[in-house]
């Protein structure tokens, strides 16, 4: 059995939608699946879709949070709450294009564990900034160890991968942990279709906040080059040292107070980084031993209905 997760936040509009789309695609396949909709503590009626949906249905549950937690938190719940051989995780939105789950499901019964959705054309929403994205991704990709800017959530896990995940108790990155965990892994390319309805829940803040968190849950790197930056200070600073010395022997000391107060400044900015970078990490480090929960559901539904319902009835 296949277990469809889907992360929705005010997705009132999108919830029927992909619930017939897959059901339709899975079943003309005949593939077994359980579609498991983990609803983000909208404000909107998406609750009340998703309970609508399972009492229509027999392959539908619902888990509802009790405030927003962030898709990261949907998708562990989500993983949680499977029960199938393996898992796939798709957005609410049809931007991940849903006959890609047949392939990466073929490609599952060949043998692999983990196939990767990797984005072959970044959407619309993405030419505005193309190249300072692109910039910004491969340097974060670098540090992070993993590339940042084509991969994505869509991903399909075999059971073991799944039960490994929903082993660690970290705050982990969904779209990096897979890459973390080993395995056998494999990709399928696909284009980011637009969104169908409503509108994307990413603001530049937040994606800036998610791919700092990123660097930092997976690479001390920001550290090491703290300490690389420091070396190259004490370097610089024995040279003019040495310079100052030598111009106080040969009696022509200069007047420096330039050069000593643009030092000052220097080192003073990067002592102040340095520190900023380490707290995040502290930050970050109470973060996880404060160990609170990654959500909190405060309800959840599950179809009862036995006898399936012709596939197109909805459309
Ligand atoms: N999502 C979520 N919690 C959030 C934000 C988003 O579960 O706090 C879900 C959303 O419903 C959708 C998926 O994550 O299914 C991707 O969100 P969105 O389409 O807004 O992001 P984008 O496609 O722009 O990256
Ligand atoms: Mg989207």
């Amino acid at each position: 059995m296949l277990s469809v997760i889907i992360p929705s936040y005010n997705e009132e509009k999108c919830i029927r939608r992909i619930y017939h789309t897959i059901n339709t695609l899975l079943t003309e396949n005949n593939i077994d699946s359980e579609f498991i909709f983990v609803d983000d503590g909208s404000q909107d009626q998406t609750y009340q879709v998703i309970t609508e949906l399972s009492m229509e249905t027999q392959n539908v549950v619902g888990l509802h949070f009790s405030r927003n937690f962030g898709k990261e938190s949907a998708i562990s719940a989500g993983l949680a709450a499977t029960n199938g051989d393996c898992a796939v995780v798709i957005d609410c939105d049809l931007q991940h294009p849903p006959e890609k789950i047949i392939e990466m499901y073929r490609l599952w019964e060949e043998g692999y564990e983990i196939i990767e959705g990797i984005k072959k054309e970044r959407g619309e929403e993405k030419k505005l900034h193309s190249i300072g994205a692109k910039l910004f991704y491969s340097v974060i990709s670098h540090m992070a160890g993993f590339d940042m800017a084509n991969s994505s959530d869509f991903k399909l896990l075999d059971r073991k991968v799944v039960d490994v995940l929903n082993q660690m108790p970290e705050r982990g990155f969904f779209r990096a942990i897979s890459y973390w965990v080993g395995y056998n892994k494999t990709t399928v390319e696909y284009d980011v279709r637009e969104r169908v309805d409503g509108e994307s829940k990413w603001s530049t803040r937040g994606l800036i906040k998610y791919a700092l968190s990123n660097i930092s849950s997976y690479s001390t790197a920001p550290m090491q080059i703290v300490t690389a930056l420091g070396v190259v200070m004490l370097i610089i600073s024995v040279i003019f040292g040495v310079w100052a010395l030598i111009d106080k022997i040969i009696g022509r000391a200069l007047e420096g107070m330039t050069t000593v107060i643009i030092i000052t400044i220097f080192i003073g900015s990067i002592i102040m980084i340095s520190l900023g970078i380490i707290g995040y990490y502290i930050a970050r480090i109470y973060e996880e031993i404060k160990g609170r929960p990654k959500y909190i559901i405060s309800s959840t539904v599950t179809s009862t209905k036995k006898t399936a319902i012709a596939p197109n009835q909805y459309q």
